[in-house]
């Protein structure tokens, strides 16, 4: 028979909604961090560009400006000064740059002194165009010649180099940094995909132990749907299952089958005289002494109170009442005892048979329930058989007639 789920209502899981939200939470931080890690790397990425140009541009532009104004002064040529203006827009565009981007103060204040040289240089280079405008070639000359500009001049260089070299430091630490970004979002991937596999498996390893529990559960709705909880046999619903379509085989291939009903004799007095506890204890003996007197195939089963079943399939009413006299014996032979005192159980049996098949089970019992109390009228501790339709007094058993209805 199969027991569905019904039997059992459905275990909530809640290991499994606590990993499926700390997953999607998971998921989400990880989606974040993904983002956030990708749009500072692009950002540094920009950054090191513009720094690495701006670190390489500034000593180019500074250099060939003054080298624009000394060629212009040595050649008296003028077209230089366009020259030399291309490289101080080149500087000036290359600071406009440096301070668009957030550097550290060592870099601002080199540029600060930068610039305070640079206007200098810008005087002293006015001064040196309006010279050769005016053709003044050798007045122009002396003002590169001063010790003022010479010593402004190397300074800007300096100045210039300091920022170059100040930039590129920059760099490097922006790139440790950028290192330490990635190291620290792989780590957090890897982190969170072990919370995740952790909640995954404690989440699985639960909805495991749930469908073992549930399985346990439905195995013993089923036992115990089936059994008795006394006696641990299977109980009137099984009896009646079992009999039932061992009878409906029986009537298809018309082999015999005989059906008993034991009862326990004076049962009451049992109780009565040793209590309820020492009575369910009998019951339980009994059961147990009775069960091993029977091949695997046949059934005992409790009916209900001190009353049995026995299904004894392929049995036809000779082998039967052999059988239902072993068991008969095996009652009275048992020692039941409560306080040293012995307690004399016996048992009376109705017993039924049918070989030609087309009888129910309801009918059989109750001409087996009808041998029965004819056992319990004629002195209890006996067998009585009877087939179905034999008048009653006829003798169905010719080797016990006292025996047989
Ligand atoms: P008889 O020989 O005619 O069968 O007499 P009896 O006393 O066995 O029969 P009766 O039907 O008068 O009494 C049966 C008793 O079995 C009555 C009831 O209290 C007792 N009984 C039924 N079920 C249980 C049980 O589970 N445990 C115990 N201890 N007693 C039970
Ligand atoms: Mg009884
Ligand atoms: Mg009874």
């Amino acid at each position: 028979m199969a027991f569905g789920t019904a039997l059992v209502p459905e275990t909530k899981n809640r290991w499994l909604l606590v990993s499926f939200v700390v997953t999607l939470l998971l998921l989400l931080v990880l989606l974040w961090n993904l983002v956030q890690t990708q749009q500072t790397l692009a950002h540094l990425e920009e950054t090191h560009l513009r720094l690495e140009h701006a670190a390489s541009e500034l000593p180019l532009h500074i250099q060939g400006m003054q080298a624009s104004v000394r060629i212009a002064t040595e050649s008296g040529d003028l077209n230089w000064r366009r020259q030399h203006q291309e490289h101080r827009q080149g500087v000036a565009r290359t600071l406009k740059r440096i301070r668009q981007i957030e550097s550290r103060s060592a870099v601002t204040e080199t540029v600060a002194r930068l610039r305070k040289h640079l206007e200098k240089a810008d005087t002293f280079y006015q001064r040196v165009f309006e010279r050769l405008v005016r053709g003044e070639k050798e007045a122009a000359k002396s003002v590169l010649g001063s010790w003022p500009y010479i010593r402004n001049r190397n300074a800007l260089r300096e100045q210039s180099e300091q920022v170059s070299r100040l930039l590129r430091e920059d760099v490097r630490q922006r790139l440790a940094e950028q290192q330490q970004l990635v190291t620290g979002t792989v780590v957090a991937v890897l982190l969170l995909s072990l919370v995740m596999l952790l909640s995954w498996i404690l989440s699985l390893r639960n909805w495991n132990l749930n469908v073992r529990q549930r399985q346990e559960k439905e195995a013993e709705i089923l036992y115990l749907s089936y059994h008795d909880e006394l006696t641990g046999l299977p109980n009137r619903r099984r009896f009646f299952e079992v009999g039932e379509m061992e009878i409906a085989r029986t009537n298809r291939y018309g082999h015999p089958i005989s059906i008993l009903i034991v009862d326990i004799d004076h049962f009451k007095w049992v109780n009565d005289t040793f209590g309820h506890l020492v009575g369910d204890q009998v019951l339980k003996s009994i059961s147990e002494a009775l069960r091993p007197e029977l091949r695997d195939g046949d059934l005992l089963a409790r009916l209900g109170g001190e009353e049995f079943g026995v299904v004894l399939p392929e049995t036809a009413l000779r082998p039967g009442f052999q059988v239902a006299e072993r068991l008969r014996q095996r009652a009275a032979d048992m020692d039941a005892t409560c306080d040293g005192q012995m307690i004399a159980i016996t048992v009376s049996i109705g017993l039924t048979s049918t070989d030609l098949g087309e009888s129910g089970l309801d009918t059989l019992l109750s001409v087996a329930d009808d041998a029965l109390y004819r056992a319990k009228e004629s002195g209890r501790n006996r067998v009585v058989s009877k087939t179905l339709g034999s008048p009653v007094g006829a003798t169905t058993w010719p080797y016990r007639e006292s025996d047989s209805i």
